[in-house]
């Protein structure tokens, strides 16, 4: 019943609806207390995926305290200078070189050691920090980038939520501007999900963004709703293919076919290709071999922190064949 859409002023309109249960008196005995915990209830049965509903346990209130204290924690990171960036190379199948690195967002916790974005990002998300946070991401890369070389750029993720800020285009060119780095140098990542909400707006933006002088890419592609649509529609410069389907390179007919396939549509398209999470020599002979136009993944490195990258490519050696072609 609650998947059937309605038509309204010829739009159609899907109505959904996710339920938070809290019983008394086990669940409290108070009205305060019970709206309290059906809230809670309601808010996980939200992150299970929406269009569920979820009874109040005393473990959800645990984890309910922990998200405020690590949201607490979130807030003044940027104040408290305990956000840091690490950079993981790519690297040029043709030439050999390192074409450019990919900032990838730390959180130094005083108490916790390093949390990885995985455990924060979405908190981000859900609160609107992810402003804040992704400013500042995009005005730390610019201004590291311009102790590197000037033929190596520096690649920033987008999340959807800063995507749908205004501000946005006006936070790339000031830091551009103050950075002093050319915008050719400065990659947009974006992942598939951007594209799921309103896709005339979103190519709009896109557009403008393009027009600033960044190169756009789609990230983790493979993952999301992969409509090929957009790809259509909106020239990307360049398609990450996500690490899952390189996991299970060699011995996986399908993945090894996928992968294949997406390297040629992005030849055809004028679309570079990278294929992430390349972790063996193996896989990057496949990589290589296949086409893509260049590879990141622990084989060439982990992600490093500023000084050690800025080390690494100062020591590395092109090499134009795939090691294990040697
Ligand atoms: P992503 O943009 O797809 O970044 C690549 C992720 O794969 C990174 O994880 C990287 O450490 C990991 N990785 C790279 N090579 C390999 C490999 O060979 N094997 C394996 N197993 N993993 C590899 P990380 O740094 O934990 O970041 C996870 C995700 O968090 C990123 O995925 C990105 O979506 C998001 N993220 C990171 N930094 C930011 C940021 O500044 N802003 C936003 N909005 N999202 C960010
Ligand atoms: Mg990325
Ligand atoms: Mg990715």
């Amino acid at each position: 019943m609650g998947d059937q859409p309605f038509l309204l002023d010829n739009q159609v309109i899907y109505i959904g609806a996710s339920i938070g249960i809290a019983c008394s008196p086990t669940d409290g005995t108070d009205p305060t207390e019970l709206l309290r915990n059906a809230d809670l209830a309601l808010y996980a049965a939200k992150l299970d995926g929406k269009g569920r509903h979820r009874r109040y346990d005393a473990a959800l209130n645990a984890a309910s305290v922990e998200r405020r204290l690590l949201e607490e924690g979130l807030r003044h990171a940027i104040e408290n200078d305990e956000l840091e960036l690490y950079y993981q190379p790519l690297l040029d199948t043709r030439s050999g070189r390192i074409g450019s690195a990919e900032a990838l967002l730390r959180w130094n916790h005083p108490e916790r050691g390093l949390i990885p974005p995985a455990d924060f990002i979405s908190l981000a998300e859900d609160t609107g920090l992810i402003l804040a946070l992704g400013r500042w991401v995009i005005r730390a890369a610019c201004q590291e980038a311009t102790s590197w070389p000037d033929n190596i750029s520096v690649a920033v993720n987008l999340s959807p939520v800063q995507f749908s800020d205004p501000g946005l285009a006006a936070t790339i060119e000031a830091a551009l501007k103050s950075s002093g780095l050319r915008s050719s140098r400065l990659e947009l990542e974006i992942t598939e999900g951007i594209l799921l909400s309103d896709e005339e707006q979103t190519i709009a933006t896109l557009t403008a963004l393009k027009t600033q002088g960044p190169l756009i890419s789609m990230d983790d592609f493979g993952t999301g709703y992969s409509s090929l649509s957009y790809l259509s529609r909106f020239p990307f410069d360049k398609i990450k293919i996500d690490q899952s389907f390189v996991r299970q390179i060699p011995g996986n007919k399908q993945c090894t076919a996928i992968v294949h396939a997406i390297i040629t549509m992005g030849k055809c398209l004028d679309m570079a290709i990278t294929v992430e999470g390349v972790e063996t020599e193996e896989q990057h002979g496949f990589a290589v071999a296949q086409g893509c136009d260049a590879v990141q993944g622990y084989n060439v490195s982990k992600p490093l922190q500023g000084t050690d990258f800025a080390a690494f490519i100062a020591e590395w050696t092109p090499y134009c064949r795939p090691r294990t072609a040697a």
